[in-house]
């Protein structure tokens, strides 16, 4: 029986990684690109895929976990297209069209936290839950849902990100950075977001910095809404503000003190880290190409 083996793209706006996989412990050989403008980007990587594909044999689908906003009705005449980014020379650039013209295979294609949210769900730290979500807490906020095995999608995508917190009441004065909306989530909690207010990451501020019970705050307020609206088995917390030591510990305590003990979810439970590390993107590729 010749075996399966999935293209997977891990798109993010710093880099890309494609791989070439056979099972979530069966990755065969991954590439790094750095992310340049679409062609060059893009065109690498299909190049790389064509040229893998030459070593390890014909591919059955290919998964791609992009950065968005991104859309994904296949009816529409866009499909596959990164929409409206903030990131110069993206804008309304046609993704998954490209790989499906380059390859002629079944293309998954969805945001790279749906797909991580898939993977952490499939293998990860979403094992055995009916509904979990995956945030990451980094250069942006974004959140993916699973909902008894599927990403959740309405009209497009969930916006995590860039739901409106409470303000912190030391944290009046800073106006946010949403290009959008100011002080969404995103605009406070993310690490550009740190920067701005306090001039470097949250790990290099002190532990005893007003900034870490801020921020903790904020991720708290997330983890609320989200219980309120579906009481997720998980919330798993990834990304890099995530590293800084600590910090899952306090968004726990400010959760459990939110929340007032009325959600079925306790804050120690259901909040933990990604198991799948820095894999949880490419598998977030296998997994929506095993799907498509
Ligand atoms: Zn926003």
């Amino acid at each position: 029986m010749s075996e399966r083996l999935f293209g997977c793209i891990e798109a993010g706006g710093t880099k890309f990684v494609a791989g070439i996989v056979a099972a979530p412990d069966d990755i065969r050989e991954t590439a790094r690109f750095d992310t340049k403008s679409p062609d060059e980007t893009i065109g690498a990587t299909i190049a790389w895929l064509q040229e893998a594909v030459d070593r390890h044999g014909a591919l059955t689908a290919i998964g791609i976990a992009s950065f968005g906003p991104l859309e994904l009705d296949r009816r529409a005449t866009n499909w596959g297209h990164i929409t409206r980014t903030t990131k110069p020379g993206w804008s309304n650039c046609d993704f998954a069209g490209r790989v499906v013209r380059a390859f002629s295979l079944p293309v998954g294609f969805d945001t790279d936290v749906n797909g991580a949210a898939l993977a952490e769900s499939r293998w990860g730290a979403g094992r055995g839950q009916n509904m979990c979500v995956y945030i990451t807490i980094g250069t942006g906020i974004g959140g993916g849902a699973i909902v008894d095995g599927k990403p959740l999608h309405g009209l497009t995508h969930p916006e995590m990100g860039h739901i409106r917190p409470p303000r912190h009441p030391a944290d009046l004065d800073f106006a946010g950075i949403c290009p959008f909306h100011g002080d969404c989530l995103e605009g406070l909690a993310s690490g550009p977001a740190i920067k701005a207010r306090w001039g470097t990451s949250l790990s290099e501020l002190a532990p005893d910095h007003a900034a870490h019970d801020i921020i903790a705050w904020y991720l708290a307020q997330m983890v609320v809404t989200l219980q309120s609206i579906m009481e997720p088995g998980r919330v798993i917390l990834g990304g890099g503000v995530m590293g800084t030591p600590g910090l899952i510990g306090r968004v726990r305590e400010r959760t459990e003190f939110l929340g007032k003990g009325y959600f079925r979810g306790r804050a120690q439970d259901i909040i933990v880290p990604p198991a799948l590390g820095d894999k949880a993107g490419l598998l977030g590729g296998l997994a929506l190409a095993l799907d498509v």
